[in-house]
């Protein structure tokens, strides 16, 4: 996943670093990547490949070249398909379990009016 704060060079750098902590060369001297994702083998030229984070940024993952590893774009998208989805169903959950979600303001009861002047409701039982 990109994030739009991040710049292009920086990209690149991040690129430029995973392609040269990671890069391959096979027994006939062409460069390759290998995806961690589906450890199929890359061919950088002409694949689209991206910089992943194993471990995410967002749960903690560095920027080092051992964390940053190089991914089909196909692969890498399916993994923050899923990412995504699993990240908001834990943070729901947990929002839930620990009581992080409040309820917005408060249940008043039906037979309770507002008090304009006062700025409260009033009356009921
Ligand atoms: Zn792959």
């Amino acid at each position: 996943m990109t994030s739009p704060t991040r710049s292009s060079s920086v990209q690149a750098k991040a690129r430029r670093d995973c392609f040269d902590a990671h890069k391959k060369q096979d027994e006939i001297g062409n460069i390759y990547l290998v995806c961690h994702l589906c450890e199929g083998r890359i061919n950088p030229a002409i694949e689209p490949w991206i910089a992943e984070h194993a471990v995410r940024r967002a749960v903690g993952g560095s920027d080092a070249p051992s964390n940053v590893l190089p991914a089909h774009q196909k692969c890498a998208r399916e993994k923050d398909r899923v990412d995504i989805s699993e990240n908001a169903r834990g943070k729901r959950v947990s929002d839930k379990h620990f009581g992080i979600v409040k309820k917005r303001g408060f249940n008043r009861r039906r037979d309770m009016k507002l008090n304009w002047q006062a700025g409260r409701y009033e009356g009921g039982r």
